[in-house]
């Protein structure tokens, strides 16, 4: 069979996975050869392009993709230009009987699949979308008057209930079987996306990710295994394996946040123990933390650009940064606060940071040296393997103190009492900064504070300049 009789087309998106794929399933029982389409678009109109570390980690979780369709006899063609062009271009060449893809909760992408959807159809291509990155449509969440939730608890009470309602089940696949009559297409290579930077700066994080759905599953069971029991315990502490680490295989959707919301009531259901019943409580309210995030991005779209509290978009509200100095010394782990270096180090060797430290870190910038947060998101954005624009939005918001359900401004993290409560041995800092830990501090952190302080006062005054 070649491709020119008519298939299916699954458009993989940040759902790169095989098991629990709506589209993806969809296209396999639809009764057509089925080939894969992944678009990679290198200057996004938002302007969001997918940085440094992420492209590292999507070029490899590509790869992993690519070897697992062909276990079941689904090429898959990868382009690179504008998402629209490049995928009308493909409807217009190639004999698409259907598509299928799973949506992308995020501003703009909306529009484009909306145009997608129309130009298919025109062609008298099927179109069928599935709601996929959340374990919820945003939407589908608001208060009693219709207005999105902007405060964390009751938002998780009403999503979980919804949820338990509804269940994820019918969002739960098993890994499909090989087709039976493939198509016989090539896979178009994943290195034609020009994904990987020259210079192999990046070969640094092969030491510790390991991108594709296989492993995600396996970080998954190994969390399970040995860590979510402690998890509400260990959580914080930054030198121990408390956490899971799939924030990067969630937001590639290597793994899908249904997937791990049923394992995590399977195991509520037969866990007798509350100490570790209180571990998977905690842990999903994490992942409702990130359900958060997308119902906020929907509702605010111009939060990645925008403080949610216009206030903080006062000029006086920042200092004035000469040269980016500060910033540079920061992004660097320069600061001479061993915490804060510590984890500017760990953020810039592996592509990853605790989130106990994302905190400290994102604190001291945004109020001991009182640099927009949205400069260091744009760091974090380059610097993460799971750099995603809700998440990445609302955990800068957050800290800065302008966000949805914010910490107070005044809660100014103490980077050493941080470290004294959740790296009282210095493993940590230790780990990452070995013996040379500057001895100058960029700031003094009791005057800063102060600095800091005053400054927000000006600014919700709306007395600065
Ligand atoms: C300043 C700042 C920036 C951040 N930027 C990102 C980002 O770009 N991408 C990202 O995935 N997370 C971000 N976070 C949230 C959080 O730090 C990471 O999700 C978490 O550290 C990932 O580690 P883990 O997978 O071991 O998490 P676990 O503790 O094992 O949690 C499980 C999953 O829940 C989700 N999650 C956990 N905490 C949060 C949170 N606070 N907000 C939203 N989702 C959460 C993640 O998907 C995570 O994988 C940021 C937090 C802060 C304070």
């Amino acid at each position: 069979m070649t491709a020119e009789c008519p298939f299916s087309l699954v458009w993989f998106r940040r759902d790169l996975r095989l098991q629990d794929n709506p589209a993806l399933q969809a296209a396999l029982v639809s009764g057509l050869p089925v080939m894969a389409l992944y678009i990679h678009d290198p200057q996004p109109a938002d302007g969001w392009a997918i940085g440094g570390a992420s492209r590292w980690y999507l070029h490899h979780s590509l790869l992993a993709l690519q070897r697992d369709l062909a276990e079941v006899g689904v090429p898959i063609v990868c382009l690179k230009g504008s998402v629209a062009e490049q995928m009308k271009r493909f409807l217009t060449r190639r004999a698409v009987a259907k598509l299928f893809f799973n949506r992308v909760i995020e501003p703009g992408l909306g529009e484009i699949e909306a145009d997608i959807c129309a130009f298919a159809e025109r062609g008298k291509a099927e179109v069928e979308r599935f709601h996929d990155d959340s374990l919820l449509p945003p939407e589908m969440v608001s208060k009693k008057d219709g207005t999105p939730y902007k405060v964390f608890t009751p938002f998780w009470r009403h999503a979980s209930d919804l949820v338990q309602q509804i269940g994820v089940e019918q969002c739960l696949f098993p890994r499909p079987r090989p087709a039976k009559d493939p198509l016989s297409t090539d896979s178009l290579e994943v290195e034609k996306l020009g994904l990987l930077d020259e210079h192999p700066w990046h070969q640094k994080l092969q030491a510790y990710w390991s991108p594709g759905e296989r492993s995600a599953l396996k970080m998954l069971s190994r969390f399970l295994q040995e860590s979510i029991d402690g998890y509400d315990d260990w959580r914080d502490f930054p030198a121990r394996q408390g956490t899971s680490r799939l924030s990067a295989a969630l937001h590639f959707g290597e793994l899908s946040a249904a997937r791990i919301y049923a394992v995590c009531q399977g195991r509520l259901a037969h866990e007798a123990g509350e100490g570790a019943r209180a571990g998977i409580r905690s842990f999903l309210a994490e992942i409702g933390w990130r359900e958060f995030s997308r119902h906020l991005l929907h509702a605010f779209p111009l939060s990645p650009a925008i403080s949610l509290n216009r206030r903080f978009e006062h000029p006086g509200a920042w200092v004035q940064d000469d040269n980016d100095r500060q910033l540079r010394a920061w992004q660097r782990g320069e600061t001479g606060i061993p915490l804060v270096d510590a984890g500017m180090h760990e953020l810039w060797e592996s592509g990853w940071m605790h989130n106990r430290v994302r905190m400290v870190t994102a604190s001291f910038l945004t109020k001991n040296l009182g640099i927009h947060w949205r400069q260091g998101a744009a760091w974090f954005w380059d610097t993460l393997v799971d750099a995603d624009l809700a998440s990445n939005t609302l955990g800068w918001q957050w800290v800065a103190g302008c966000g949805a359900d914010a910490a107070p401004y005044y809660r100014i993290f103490n980077p050493h009492l941080q470290a004294r409560k959740f790296d009282s041995a210095g493993e940590y800092i230790h780990r990452w900064l070995g013996d040379c830990i500057d001895p100058a501090p960029l700031v003094d952190l009791g005057a800063s504070r102060v600095q800091a302080l005053q400054r927000y006062q000006a600014a919700i005054r709306g007395v600065n300049g």
